[in-house]
């Protein structure tokens, strides 16, 4: 590897997230409380195959070992096995991820599997069928357990489960959450709201710090894991009685930029140094061809230099991102 992405704040890049659709069949109360809505663009397909492969094979290039596929919901893409095949076999790739609701995993994992899918995120709010179908607007509970289940009986080894910590919704449900994975390997995941822009006053009803679940995990014996240089932004905690683990990602928390090691592209081809505070720079003039392979390198790292220290989240400038349905949470 010749290249290596790398800001100005010697931060390097092992992890791209790239969206591959902003369509979802989900609506979450938090993300698209109201469903997907097309943004009714012209010329505003996702990128293709062809343009997907060019750009992983940018990023590759430049040490990026670690690819999730994310959305929307990136399984509702009909040409999702052929995305994952493609990502899984560009040189330099050694992981392929996808974060997924989950909806079809049951029927779908193993296909996924078989095309080169390494890990798999799902989303779950909560295990109480009820709050689940109030949280996402889809009762589709057991559908996604089932696709836990089944991700199991295929053969992988650890499934990453993401929970969004809601206040007075989800976060007194710790003791529920841990009974689940005592015998599971499951990671779980508590994410810490975040402010989006077209998020009404649900940010001041729900938000609420992961310390206090913290507090409890250390009180309870629970231990920091060191992170692998191409692991995603949760600080993780194991404990000798669970099978599963804890992770917390704390995005408003002090610090947490600094460890950055990703970048992302949206599924209409921009380029996102964060998941806050731009537009995004287009990449897909790029894309159109194998021969401009050093100029889409060039114009990536031209843009890493603009990278900020840290997002402005903690002051409320949520930057131009509407829902992270539109840029692959
Ligand atoms: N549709 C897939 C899913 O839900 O897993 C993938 C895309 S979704 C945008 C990726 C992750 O972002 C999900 O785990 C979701 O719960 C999380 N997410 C979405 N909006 C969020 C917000 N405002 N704050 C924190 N997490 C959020
Ligand atoms: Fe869809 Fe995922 Fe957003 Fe929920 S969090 S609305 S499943 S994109």
């Amino acid at each position: 590897m010749a290249q290596q992405f790398e800001d100005r704040f010697q931060r390097k890049f092992y992890y791209l997230r790239l969206s591959v659709t902003d369509v979802c069949n989900f609506k979450c109360t938090y993300c698209l409380p109201d469903g997907y809505q097309p943004s009714g663009q012209k010329n505003s397909s996702f990128l293709t195959l062809p343009e997907i492969q060019r750009v992983v094979r940018a990023f590759a290039d430049c040490g990026t070992s670690k690819v999730r596929i994310t959305g929307g919901e990136p399984t509702l893409r009909k040409d999702f096995n052929d995305i994952i095949a493609c990502v899984a076999n560009t040189a330099g790739i050694e992981k392929v991820a996808t974060t997924t609701n989950g909806y079809r995993m049951a029927k779908q994992v193993q296909g996924w599997q078989s095309a080169g899918l390494t890990h798999i995120n799902v989303s779950v709010d909560s295990l109480d069928p009820r709050m689940f179908h109030q949280i996402t607007g889809e009762n589709k509970f057991t559908q996604v357990m089932a696709g836990i289940d089944r991700a199991f009986e295929v053969g992988y080894q650890q499934v990453k489960v993401n929970v969004v910590l809601l206040k007075d919704l989800n976060h007194q449900q710790l003791p529920a959450f841990l009974d689940w994975i005592k015998h599971r390997p499951i990671q779980l995941r508590f994410i810490e709201l975040m402010q989006t822009g077209e998020m009404d006053s649900l940010f001041e009803r729900h938000h609420i710090s992961g310390v206090a679940i913290r507090n409890q995990l250390i009180a309870n014996g629970w231990v920091l894991k060191t992170r692998a240089h191409n692991d995603g932004p949760a600080q993780v905690f194991v404990h000798a009685d669970y099978q599963g683990e804890i992770g917390l990602i704390m995005p408003y928390e002090k610090n947490f930029c600094h460890s950055c090691n990703r970048l992302r592209v949206s599924a209409k081809g921009k380029l996102h140094l964060c998941l806050f505070g731009e537009q995004g720079v287009e990449l897909r003039d790029l894309l159109a061809q194998d021969n401009q392979q050093q100029a889409l390198i060039e114009r990536i790292q031209a843009q890493l230099q603009t990278k900020s220290v840290s997002h402005f989240l903690q002051d409320g400038n949520t930057g131009m991102t509407p829902n992270l349905a539109s840029i692959g949470g």
